[in-house]
């Protein structure tokens, strides 16, 4: 259904006007789609043209569109009781936290927020608090990873790695710092996987050392890198951090906003690598996006290192919309769904098929590697790939238009600044249809494959 001329007209020239949208340009070229609804893995645009929304949304439509149990669940507890602040407590907050604690496995307090960057830096400054009850008051520093995506607040956007983000806004909070992190198919030539990851996680554990131990607060992480590029550790990464953190008293934060509830093919993306971090973050797919809220989950253990004796014991962090009863209410049908559709099997189903698929595309002459994790995937797309140089910008340009044009969204990421923004990525909803698999590994083949040749005069990344 097409809506007349006139209407689209105003209704683009009013978003050009008033509306600021997220990392755009002054004047920004290309319009944005402005979308009018959708269903399953489907939206619609005000134009009526329908695209499978190979992202959902930013990584967290993990029920898909539409679920009108949802919208119900929110409307029956908005009508009851609209909110409550989280200085007291509500049904709905009480059951999602026993729900999260079941998921995760062990004994954890939920510290409600309302976005993944505000879960963050709530894990940082429990870190601190925690140490300096701890009697230890010099623990103030962060870890983290270049390339690393961990919110866009101060705080947040210190422990993020990406520096493009960064540098416009600089100073950043203070006392956060980066290492490089695993990049298999970037790792030394001659030097096998697990050599390779076991070294980088010795890099953080040098880190620790050459910084003085006794001030180093915690290790903050993703299972894997996701918007950095989907970089995916081994094992042995994972583990060896862990065991490095615990060896010196630095705790482990990770970041499951994105690998969190399902996306990797279990409800926590750490649980792949059998490792328990004293706090856990999380957002998008706990409400599938349908309502905003975070957690920012804290082991028992470390909970009650709060417990002081004294009344200066308080963690003084408050937020108005955290634990929003409807967002909680939201969060809790989001999950009964995933349970009664048995997503987490799910996604490990369509992600191993989607790679199985994909991997031929390494034949082509501009994929360098197709690698991927749980219902998530990256294409790494290079000119040269003895060198392994990235493609220039025109090409990646290119292959999401024409995704875009055949009817699916795509990411990219990366890090521009490295000169790595050269992966695209997918993250469809966990609720796809074979047809919406299908349709997708339809769409990458036939684009990558009509782009064979590339032209050294394209913009750079
Ligand atoms: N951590 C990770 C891993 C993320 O991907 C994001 C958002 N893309 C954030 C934190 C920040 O979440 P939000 O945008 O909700 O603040």
């Amino acid at each position: 259904m097409k809506s007349d001329d006139s209407t689209e007209k105003s209704l683009l020239e009013k978003d050009h006007a008033y509306t600021w949208h997220h990392i755009s340009a002054y004047n920004e070229k290309s319009p944005p789609m402005i979308w009018e609804s959708a269903k399953g893995a489907w939206v619609t645009d005000h134009e009526g043209n329908r695209y499978l929304d190979g992202m959902s949304g930013l990584w967290s439509v993990n029920v898909g569109y539409g679920r009108e149990e949802i919208a119900q669940a929110a409307y029956d507890q908005m009508k009851k009781l609209a909110y409550v602040p989280m200085t007291q407590s509500h049904k709905p907050a009480i059951e999602l936290a026993e729900k999260i604690n079941e998921l995760l496995d062990d004994e954890y307090k939920i510290f409600y927020s309302n976005s993944g960057s505000d879960a963050n830096e709530v894990a940082f400054k429990l870190a601190r608090q925690y140490h300096q009850q701890n009697g230890d008051p010099s623990r103030y520093k962060f870890i983290s990873r270049y390339r690393a995506y961990h919110g866009s607040s101060m705080g947040a956007l210190a422990a993020t790695g990406q520096a493009l983000r960064k540098y416009k806004y600089e100073p950043l909070a203070p006392g956060f710092l980066h290492v490089a992190p695993p990049d298999n198919y970037r790792r030394p030539e001659g030097m096998t996987v697990e050599d390779y990851n076991r070294h980088c996680a010795e890099e953080i554990e040098q880190k620790i050392i050459w910084e003085q131990l006794e001030t180093i607060a915690a290790v903050i992480m993703e299972p894997l890198i996701t918007g950095g590029g989907i970089l995916i550790p081994h094992r042995i990464y994972v583990e060896k951090v862990q065991e490095i953190c615990k060896r010196h008293g630095v705790l482990l934060i990770i970041d499951e906003v994105i690998c969190g509830f399902g996306r990797t093919g279990k409800a926590f993306g750490h649980q792949h690598f059998g490792i328990k971090p004293d706090i856990v973050t999380m957002a998008k797919g706990l409400t599938s996006a349908y309502l905003p809220l975070s957690v920012t989950a804290i082991r028992k253990e470390i909970y009650d290192r709060f417990d002081t004796g004294d009344d200066n014991s308080h963690f003084r962090h408050v937020n108005t919309f955290g634990g929003n009863p409807a967002a909680c209410a939201v969060a809790l049908k989001n999950l009964e769904i995933m349970d009664e559709e048995d997503l987490f099997d799910r996604a490990t189903e369509l992600g191993d098929r989607l790679l199985k698929e994909l991997k031929c595309l390494e034949d082509h002459p501009f994929v360098g590697d197709v690698r991927g994790f749980g219902f998530l995937l990256g294409i790494e797309l290079v000119a040269d790939k003895e060198k392994k140089e990235p493609v220039l910008n025109g090409y990646m340009t290119k292959i999401m238009a024409e995704c875009k044009g055949n009817g699916l969204l795509v990411g990219r990421n990366g890090d521009t600044v490295a000169g790595f923004n050269n992966v695209l990525t997918l993250c469809p909803p966990l609720s796809c249809t074979d047809e919406d698999l299908d349709f997708i590994i339809a769409v990458i083949k036939k684009v990558i494959n009509g782009n064979t040749t590339f032209s050294q005069s394209e913009e750079r990344l």
